[in-house]
């Protein structure tokens, strides 16, 4: 038997709990894990507390990623006893994920360990960290210039957000945070902003083409945060959007577009394919320095994940959440 969260449904309202469940119930997949560490991502906020309609069937295992030991596998690929992450694929969605001491997932969705990193380093990374990676790539694919402006982080004391400052500062970016919380201030200069901004400056309706500033942008909060994001990026400027912490919604024009060249590049991290996942762990094992996990990170138990769920839903959360199962 082991620990697991559990969401249920029960005359249409959602609650958890955390259950012991037996090996025989988890779902079906060739690579059995016994789990030492899961994360807490926005996504899973919204799932554990039912704000957002991400999980479609119950009872569910949330825990959209996870690091741990092989235990069974009928797959080539893995042997008992090595190390693997999973982050996506709809796991902690569609199928049980990490929030639990065990998981059965498909190889398929599993990448080795990567050199350099610790388990506890790669769920302090997460599908956040992995996320901020996929958009620093997707600036650099576009040749974003690092002499025109600062890169703009948005949402930047939230886990995505923190590991793109972090990423960027060491990539030799200069980094203009915003934030909703001058408090954290601090924190981010450290992590490595040089400028903060803050969110306010960017909270009400954009115009078609404001002032240019940003040479690039990596965006988490959608909304009118994007929208004037688009609308202060330089000619030929890139900006990444990933997220919707704001609103889903982008009340922008096209101006941006048809006038100075700005890209939008939409990020996914769920659907990733593997190749490009292997090369995001890679560069992040090289980019995020020491102090990132102890600046960036704090641990919680099972027990706390409610709670916690609740404060990222609530934008309480700074940096990111470690999840302590074996
Ligand atoms: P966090 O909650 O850790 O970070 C979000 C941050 O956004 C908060 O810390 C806060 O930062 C800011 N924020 C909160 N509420 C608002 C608001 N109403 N308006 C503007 N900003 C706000 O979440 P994650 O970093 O895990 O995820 C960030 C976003 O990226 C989410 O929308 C998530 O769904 C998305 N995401 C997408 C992925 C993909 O594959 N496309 C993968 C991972 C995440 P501050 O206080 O500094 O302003």
């Amino acid at each position: 038997m082991f620990n697991a969260l559990v969401i249920l449904q029960e005359n249409e309202q959602q609650r958890v709990a955390i259950e012991q469940l037996s090996e025989e119930q988890l779902p079906e997949g060739d690579v059995t894990v016994q789990v030492s560490y899961s994360s807490i991502n926005y996504k899973d906020g919204l799932a554990i507390t039912g704000t957002g309609k991400i999980v479609r069937s119950f009872p569910m295992v949330p825990g959209i990623d996870f690091v741990g030991t092989v235990l069974e596998s009928d797959s080539a690929d893995y042997q008992p006893g090595d190390q693997v992450i999973l982050t996506g694929w709809g796991v902690g969605e569609r199928h049980w994920g990490g929030l639990a001491e065990k998981a059965r997932v498909k190889s398929k969705w599993l990448v080795p360990l990567p050199a350099n990193l610790t388990p506890e380093q790669t769920m302090i990374i997460g599908t956040a960290g992995l996320t901020a990676m996929l958009c620093v790539m997707a600036l650099e694919h576009n040749q974003v210039d690092k002499s025109i402006g600062d890169i703009l982080v948005t949402g930047a004391s939230g886990g995505v957000g923190s590991t793109a400052v972090a990423l960027l500062s060491a990539l030799g970016y200069s980094v203009a945070a915003v934030t909703g919380r001058p408090e954290n201030a601090d924190y981010l200069t450290k992590l490595g902003a040089s400028q903060i901004v803050d969110r306010s400056e960017l909270a009400e309706r954009a115009k078609p083409l404001d002032q240019q500033r940003w040479a690039g942008v990596i965006d988490t909060a959608g909304g009118n945060i994007l929208a004037n994001a688009l609308s202060q990026t330089h000619y030929n400027g890139t900006v990444a959007a990933c997220g919707l912490a704001a609103d889903y919604k982008l009340p922008t024009s096209v101006m941006p577009f048809i006038l100075r060249n700005v890209t939008l590049a939409g990020v996914d991290s769920v659907m990733c394919p593997t190749a490009k996942r292997q090369e995001a762990w890679r560069r992040l094992a090289e980019l995020l320095p020491a102090e990132f996990y102890q600046q960036a990170s704090e641990q919680i138990s099972l027990a706390q994940v409610p709670q916690w769920a609740d404060k990222i839903v609530a934008g309480k959360v700074t940096g990111r959440t470690l999840v302590k199962l074996n």
